[in-house]
């Protein structure tokens, strides 16, 4: 079926900066066609302050679900088919929310420092020529445009990290292998990229541990790990052992390394080897999961990018404040929103006996927030982009309703927040 029928693609086809094209290149920038294919959220997306960063995906899925997908939540500044074709999906110049929870040289949520291009394919399958010409020409006129090294051209599975969990008691790098095709030497030659990083600066600062030892081996280029990893074997080198649509449980490949943040998701089944069937929910021993038990996945649909810091909750990220928030736990950067409807900070929560109770043991259902600051409430005089300055409809930033909903930046209306609706934004 045809993508320009299905989601009526700008018949234009523009340059994305045709006066940068110059000498040897400008055939390869005439031949880049990139089609307008806007997200119905691209215009509501902020202007992003600062580019720093372009970062590379892999979507996982073949074209027609990925750029639905990317396409519905706004996931990407450009994805690229295997065609070679490039669509573009949310201004270049605005935020799009690609990066999830991330971090790179100690700054995070890089959605707002970053440039994202999706690349239709898998983390560990070369792509084709027709998307290495499309990239390499996209690149080419991108680092131009924003001055961006070649070493600050990362993967989303470099930036990517995950809270701690029963896996792993740290945040920890690996949540995601997203895109780590583009770290071999190899392919970047052929992106036209002389450089890339030679190192994890936030696992060298301490600030992440390395939760997936043979991705950063990769990332990282160590001897033995590259040493068996031709572009044309990287599929054979890296992947799971799968088992139809099931990927298998096998020594050294547990639940979490098949199946990351969703291994405990109601939508993630195990088959064991006897026959019998848990949801990922109704499973309460890990550590002793048969090999050859297989893992399904029944919410087809790939996980999304847009995963914020945003909200931890008791009973499902941790069951303690110190385990969800570390030593911020009792800061007034941590937010607790109680099941009562009862908000405190962190440190307001250390300031009686009966709070520190609360903090000591917070319900099953509490939320937090960390890194976050409480900007009061909204009125009439007092509009949300005057509270939150710039970043008032950032995805980030959280509205908490009179009614008690909680609505992202994303979707808020500014003209129409009610009065009483208190803002909480990004530290
Ligand atoms: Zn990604």
């Amino acid at each position: 079926m045809s993508i320009r029928k299905v989601f009526a693609v700008a018949v234009a086809t523009l340059l994305l900066a045709g006066g940068l094209a110059s000498g040897s290149s400008a055939s390869a920038a005439q031949r880049l066609k990139i089609s307008d294919c806007y997200s119905p959220l691209n215009l509501k997306r902020p202007l992003r302050p600062q580019t720093r960063y372009i970062i590379l995906h892999t979507t996982e899925g073949d074209l027609e679900g990925s750029l639905c997908k990317v396409r519905r939540y706004g996931e990407a500044h450009y994805l690229i088919a295997p065609s070679g074709e490039v669509y573009r999906i949310i201004d270049r110049r605005r935020i799009a929310t690609h990066a999830g929870r991330s971090m790179w040289e100690g700054r995070s949520t890089l959605d707002d420092f970053s440039v994202g291009i999706e690349v239709v394919g898998f983390y560990d399958r070369d792509i084709t020529t027709a998307q290495y010409t499309a990239l390499r020409e996209l690149l080419r006129q991108l680092k131009s445009l924003y001055r961006v090294k070649d070493e600050k051209i990362l993967t989303h599975s470099m930036v990517a990290y995950g809270r701690p969990n029963r896996f792993h008691s740290k945040k920890h790098r690996g949540r995601k292998r997203c895109g780590m095709i583009f770290a071999h030497p190899e392919v970047r030659r052929r992106l036209g990229l002389s450089a890339g990083p030679t190192h994890d600066p936030d696992v060298a600062a301490g600030r992440l541990i390395v939760a997936d030892q043979e991705l950063h081996g990769f990332l990282y280029q160590e001897a033995t790990v590259l040493a068996a990893s031709a572009v044309s074997g990287l599929q054979k080198s890296l992947s799971i052992r799968r088992s139809g649509d099931s990927m298998v449980i096998e020594k050294g490949i547990n639940a979490w390394r098949i199946a990351r943040e969703k291994y405990d998701d109601s939508d993630t089944v195990y088959v064991y080897p006897d026959g019998t069937r848990f949801r990922g929910n109704e499973i309460r021993e890990w550590s002793n999961m048969p090999v050859g038990t297989k893992v399904l996945f029944l919410d087809d649909c790939r996980e999304r990018e847009q995963e914020f810091e945003g909200f931890l909750e008791i009973g499902k990220d941790g069951s303690s404040a110190r385990e969800l928030a570390g030593d911020l736990y009792a800061d007034r950067t941590t937010i607790y929103f109680f099941p009562d409807g009862l908000i405190r900070t962190g440190e307001e929560l250390t300031s009686t006996a009966s709070l520190r109770r609360l903090l000591n043991s917070p319900p099953k259902g509490t939320r937090l927030l960390v890194g976050y600051v409480y900007g009061g409430y909204v009125q009439k005089e007092r509009a949300a982009s005057r509270i939150a300055g710039k970043t008032w409809n950032f995805p980030s930033t959280f509205y908490r309703l009179p009614d008690g909903r909680i609505v992202s930046g994303d979707g808020i209306d500014d003209r129409a927040i009610p009065a009483r609706t208190l803002v909480f934004m990004m530290k």
